[in-house]
């Protein structure tokens, strides 16, 4: 995993999601050498650079093109450019341009995600991995809602992370938002 502060960030663009819910993400999103991922809302490019550690090729997109810039410069940070592709474009657009794939992770979608899911489920490879992170309580429940109308029953995880600050006085744990993972295989 890359660390937090390794990720070059900026003010305008959210992400890169934490360390080690990225760790959580990868372990559901179950990336071999042969896949191909694609990356909804690549943000600061936190999922994007993980993907391309694992993948064989990746696809991120985000509608910010300030998303596009600085996930591209994570890429070149960390010298992974070569395998991901970076489009700029809102998610139903450009997935439609998408032929198939193995993994789709969403990290954003604007109050599309039915659509998001319904769509990338027809272009996911059987045994594919859906993996949606969610901070928002109503995205949660339509991601949920979304993989039970595809037909597929969703794996639900919430994780709160509390972090421990070494200060001069001991150990400070620093409690963080706590994050959904909803995700799903397609048999
Ligand atoms: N996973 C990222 C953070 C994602 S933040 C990381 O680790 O760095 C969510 C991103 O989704 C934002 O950058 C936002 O612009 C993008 N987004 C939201 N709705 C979108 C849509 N409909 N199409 C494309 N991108 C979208």
């Amino acid at each position: 995993m890359i660390p937090d502060d390794e990720f070059i960030q900026t003010k305008n663009v959210p992400g890169p999601t934490k360390e080690e819910v990225r760790c959580l993400v990868m372990c559901k999103a179950n990336i071999s050498s042969q896949d191909t991922v694609v990356d909804v809302g690549c943000g600061s490019g936190g999922l994007t650079l993980e993907s391309a550690q694992r993948a064989l090729n990746v696809i991120a997109f985000d509608k910010n093109p300030e998303a596009i810039d600085l996930t591209r410069k994570n890429l070149e940070k960390h010298g992974l450019t070569s395998k991901v592709q970076l489009l700029e474009g809102d998610a139903l657009q450009v997935l439609e341009g998408i032929n198939s794939f193995d993994v789709i992770l969403v990290g954003g979608s604007s109050g599309d995600l039915p659509l998001i899911i319904k769509q990338g489920y027809e272009k996911l490879k059987e045994n594919g991995r859906i993996v949606i992170t969610s901070i928002l309580l109503e995205t949660r429940v339509e991601a949920v809602n979304a993989i039970k109308n595809i037909g597929l029953v969703p794996d639900v995880i919430e994780v709160t992370i509390a972090k421990g600050k070494i200060t001069e006085r001991g150990t400070m744990m620093m409690g963080r938002n706590p994050i959904t993972i909803i995700s799903a295989v397609k048999v």
